[in-house]
Parts: C-alpha cells; sequence; structure tokens
C-alpha cells in the first residue's frame, strides 16, 4: 500500500530518535554507575554533595505525606534504585521502567540480592538517617525489595509508554535523569513529558530529577547526547502538559564535581501534580 507522504520534520523526528535509541546500546551499566554513583558525587559526609542533595529532595517530598497511593511507576530507572527509598513506604507497589534489557537485568538481579550487585547500602542507610524514624537499613532494603514487583521495558518516545503492560492509571510517578538524556531537542522532550504523563492518573503527584545545561554524559564507550533544558524550559514543558507546579529547587554542579564525564551544569528537582479533570 502506498502510505501517505510523510511531511520531512516527521520523518527527521523518528531518524532522530531512532539514533538515541541506537546510541543507548552502548550503556554500559557499571561505568555509568562508577561515574555517578561512586565518590566524589556520592559523599555521605557532606549534605551539598550532589547525591544527599536528590535523596533529601525526595525525602522531604515524600514526608509532606501528601504522595501515596496503590502504585508507583518509576520513568527510565537505568540500573539505580536510590530514587525508590522514599518512596516505598508510601506505595502498595514500585514499577520500575527501562528501556534496555541491560539495566531491567541489573535491577532484578539487586531485588534477588545477587552478590555482585552494585551496593547501595549506603544510600540506603543515609535515607534512613535522615528520615529519621528510626527503620534499620536492612529493613528498608528488604520493603523496597519486596514492593519492585515489576520491571518493564518502556520507550516514552511513544504515545502509549509502556503499551499494554499498564492495567491501571499510576498514583505517581519519579523520574530522575531520563526525558532529558533520551530526547534529541526540546519539542521531543516535552513530547516525552506528555507521553509519560498518560501513565498518571488525574491529580496524580510527579517527581521528576534532571540535569541543567547537560549536552552529552558517558557511560564506557557510549557517549550519549542530552538536551540542554533550562529551569524556565521545565516548568513550560510541565505548564504544558497540565501539572501544578508545588516545589521546584535547583543544585549548582560545583566545580570539584566536574569530573569530565558529562558536561552538567546542575540539578532540578520539581514536585509537581497533574491537573484533575474539570
Ligand atoms: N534513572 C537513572 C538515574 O537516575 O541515574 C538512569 C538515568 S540514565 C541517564 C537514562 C536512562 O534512560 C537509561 O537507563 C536509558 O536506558 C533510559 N532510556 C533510553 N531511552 C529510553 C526511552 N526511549 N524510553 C525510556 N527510557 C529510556
Amino acid at each position: 500500500m502506498r502510505g501517505a507522504a510523510r511531511p520531512p520534520h516527521a520523518l527527521i523526528l523518528l531518524l532522530s530518535i531512532a539514533a538515541v535509541g541506537e546510541s543507548y546500546q552502548k550503556f554500559n551499566p557499571r561505568a555509568y554507575l562508577q561515574n555517578n554513583y561512586m565518590p566524589p558525587r556520592a559523599d555521605f559526609s557532606a549534605e551539598d554533595c550532589v547525591v544527599p542533595w536528590k535523596l533529601r529532595c525526595l525525602a522531604e517530598a515524600f514526608a509532606t505525606g501528601d504522595i501515596h497511593g496503590r502504585t508507583l511507576i518509576d520513568i527510565g530507572s537505568g540500573p539505580t534504585i536510590y530514587q525508590l527509598l522514599s518512596a516505598c513506604d508510601h506505595f502498595e507497589e514500585i514499577i520500575a521502567t527501562d528501556y534496555l534489557e541491560v539495566n531491567r537485568e541489573v535491577l532484578r538481579r539487586w531485588v534477588r540480592g545477587e552478590p555482585d550487585s552494585f551496593d547501595w547500602s549506603p544510600y540506603i542507610k543515609h535515607v534512613c538517617r535522615i528520615e529519621g524514624k528510626g527503620e534499620q537499613w536492612k529493613e528498608k532494603e528488604q520493603k523496597l525489595r519486596g514492593k519492585l514487583r515489576q520491571i518493564l521495558p518502556i520507550d516514552v518516545h511513544q504515545s502509549e509508554p509502556l503499551g499494554s503492560q499498564l492495567c491501571q492509571r499510576a498514583d505517581a510517578l519519579v523520574s530522575t535523569f531520563c526525558l532529558e538524556a533520551v530526547s534529541p531537542d526540546r519539542p521531543s522532550f516535552e513530547r516525552a513529558l506528555r507521553n509519560v504523563t498518560t501513565l498518571l492518573q488525574p491529580g496524580g503527584h510527579f517527581l521528576l530529577i534532571g540535569a541543567l545545561e547537560e549536552s552529552f554524559y558517558l557511560a564506557g564507550e557510549a557517549k550519549l547526547s542530552v538536551v540542554p533544558v533550562s529551569e524556565a524550559d521545565v516548568k513550560e514543558a510541565l505548564s504544558k502538559s497540565g501539572y501544578y507546579i508545588h516545589d521546584f529547587r535547583s543544585y549548582l554542579m560545583p566545580p570539584s564535581l566536574k569530573i569530565g564525564v558529562d558536561d552538567v551544569s546542575g540539578v532540578f528537582f520539581v514536585h509537581a501534580q497533574k491537573k484533575p479533570v474539570a
């Protein structure tokens, strides 16, 4: 069948999204974890270091008590679980998702407690400390493992990012360093945000963390392009997708943490809420 002519810009967009997908085939989870989740970026003795900053933003958002429900979906989890540590008390089930099978396998291995898994224990201990509820870290680790029942493939560039895998929309979403890192330009970033918003029920909360003004990052042999976004771009994209912003914070990456694995200028954290249907 001869199809209708596709407008050239749509074809270019499809090609650039395909190129991003291709560049991720070389993503090395171990190198990515080493670059971003080990010292100097993960220094738990300094509250103003980037990793403790992210963990505090998440802990404080969940401590409000406003974000809870049956299901939370993490969009583009990658090989990491730190972003779910403060969430696990507030949801019955947590669904992790990623585009790459290698990352989903890293997560499954952590859930099974395989011995060669990345050591998240300093993160879990730190979160127990800052939450101040007297929880033992082993207890939190077990709780999160128990709640992470599904680890699903996802593509945020699809209008239905999880296809038919989802039975019910989530009560909340978390996403860290995904949307800008997989979008070739700002319109695709905005479209990806619109696509994942379909997974969230009206009135649901979204905790979004990402890179500010970054153009690339490294993960082993892979050099991944990132669409540089400003605070204003993120706020505008959220507003266009129908969110209220409850809290917006920024972190300026200090020179000591500019270690050549990316060109990130800072990090944003947003607590947004999808507007209820009128
Ligand atoms: N969330 C983790 C974190 O906080 O470090 C990982 C972020 S990593 C920068 C970006 C992630 O997006 C990778 O795990 C990658 O596999 C995933 N990804 C790549 N293309 C994607 C797509 N089209 N849809 C969803 N996720 C994608």
